[in-house]
């Protein structure tokens, strides 16, 4: 079966052939590949073609596909049952494991994508401070529940829509958006609503990556706690990958919620709310605040998420951290070189680029870059068998199975790459 083959069934049966928007290559052009199978650094098409993989589940599989110790895992909590409604050792772990590593966790409740755990996190400040308003940031994005889909990343600039049919008014009516890194904005979205949530990314890695200015999110704790609103740290894909304790840790910042996922399911659908037990005990069944889910806490998940966490120690972050830099600063002379305006991101483990010939701190100066020419560098790239995100506005995802001869290898075929677009 040839990718265009099942292409051509998956049209017929599934709304634009794929599950999830950003699949389908809108915004680069050219039609999706099948992935038959993954492992390591690498994934391979239904007709045989290998690509080095930088998209890695969107994050998901940071130590590469198949990773040994977790499909084993897998494998044995699955001969055990795959789901019982019922509560089971592994979630316990699971959670303990969640709250050793991320200080401002003293609770948590697992759920089953970053989606639910956005949700929840809002529900929950709005219940735990009786009041409204949720400020967001342009361009940072929390999954796809009705409220954050206002100025929302990832798939929604990609496609450019802004928000999305199907949402009304009154759904997004206590939600303000403000400019990232725009403190006076935020001042001024304070002035004028009853907030009960700052919910942030804190390295914002859904319009691309853009770093938080200095003394950003530490405004950002500052301001919330003075006004008695919470603070909701978005690390679904920052956390377990920036660091043992991911962003909040790296910045020295408590938040008073967290959401993670990606990463912290192993590779499964997994995903986390957690913070202090004050205000995490307002969820049900303790609190008035309902929150529920037939596979949350699935077993299966529960044990990627566990296999997953046990090999990721500071040694294993460092090398993360040696490799994607390994790469930003490749990526650098090659754009350099070939003479072409970019904009190179280097935050810890995580990386991006722009073209654009100047800094990117906000979503409007992440959607003025060359996006044509992201589409043509990408297809570059996946002509030479690299798979980079089909989007401009999407993080690059080294993982631990990526060797430093994978790298160098990619950047070899993006100077090739880089001196045709020029
Ligand atoms: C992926 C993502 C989400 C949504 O997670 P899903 O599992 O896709 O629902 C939320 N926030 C951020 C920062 C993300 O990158």
């Amino acid at each position: 079966m040839t990718d265009d083959q099942l292409l051509a069934r998956a049209v017929a049966h599934i709304p634009g052939g794929v599950n999830s928007p950003v699949r389908a290559f809108n915004s680069v052009g050219g039609s999706p590949f099948f992935v038959a199978s993954g492992s390591g650094a690498e994934i391979v098409d239904s007709e045989g073609n290998r690509y080095l993989d930088y998209v890695q589940s969107w994050g998901a599989s940071i130590l590469g596909h198949a990773n040994p110790a977790i499909v084993d895992a897998v494998q044995r909590a699955a001969a055990d049952g795959t789901s019982f409604g019922a509560p089971t050792a592994r979630e316990v772990e699971l959670a303990e494991a969640i709250c050793a590593r991320v200080s401002s966790v003293e609770k948590v409740r697992l759920v089953s994508s970053g989606t639910e755990a956005a949700m929840t996190a809002i529900r929950l400040a709005r219940g735990a401070t009786g009041r409204p308003a949720i400020i967001k940031f342009a361009g940072c994005y929390h999954g796809h529940l009705d409220s954050m889909l206002v100025a929302a990343g990832s798939g929604v600039a990609t496609l450019g829509i802004p928000g999305s049919a199907g949402v009304t008014p009154g759904a997004v009516a206590d939600t303000v958006v403000v400019p990232y890194n725009d403190i006076p904005a935020l001042d001024a979205a304070f002035m004028a609503h009853d907030v009960a949530a700052v919910i942030v990314e804190p390295i914002a890695a859904n319009m691309g990556v853009v770093l938080p200015e200095v003394g950003f999110l530490d405004y950002l704790r500052a301001r919330t706690t003075g006004a008695g609103a919470l603070l909701i740290f978005d690390e679904v894909i920052t956390g377990f990958r920036l660091g043992v304790g991911g962003a909040q840790v790296r910045f020295g910042i408590t938040p008073d919620l967290s959401i993670f996922g990606k990463v912290v399911g192993g590779g499964l659908p997994l995903a986390a709310v957690g913070g202090s037990a004050a205000v995490m005990d307002h969820l049900a069944p303790l609190g008035p605040v309902y929150q529920a889910g037939t596979l949350s806490g699935n077993p299966l998940a529960t044990a990627a998420g566990l296999a997953a966490l046990a090999q990721l120690d500071q040694s294993a972050y460092d090398i993360l951290e040696a490799r994607a830099g390994r790469f930003c600063a490749g990526l650098v002379s090659v754009f350099a070189e070939a003479g072409l305006d970019a904009q190179v991101i280097h935050a810890g483990t995580l990386a991006g680029w722009f073209f654009s010939p100047t800094p990117v701190t906000n979503y409007e100066a992440a959607q003025q870059a060359d996006h044509d020419r992201y589409a043509r560098f990408f297809h570059g790239m996946l002509d030479r068998g690299v798979f980079f995100a089909p989007s401009g506005y999407e993080t690059t995802f080294v993982s631990l199975a990526h060797r430093d001869a994978d790298i160098d290898r990619t950047l070899d075929l993006a100077r090739e790459v880089a001196v045709e677009l020029a």
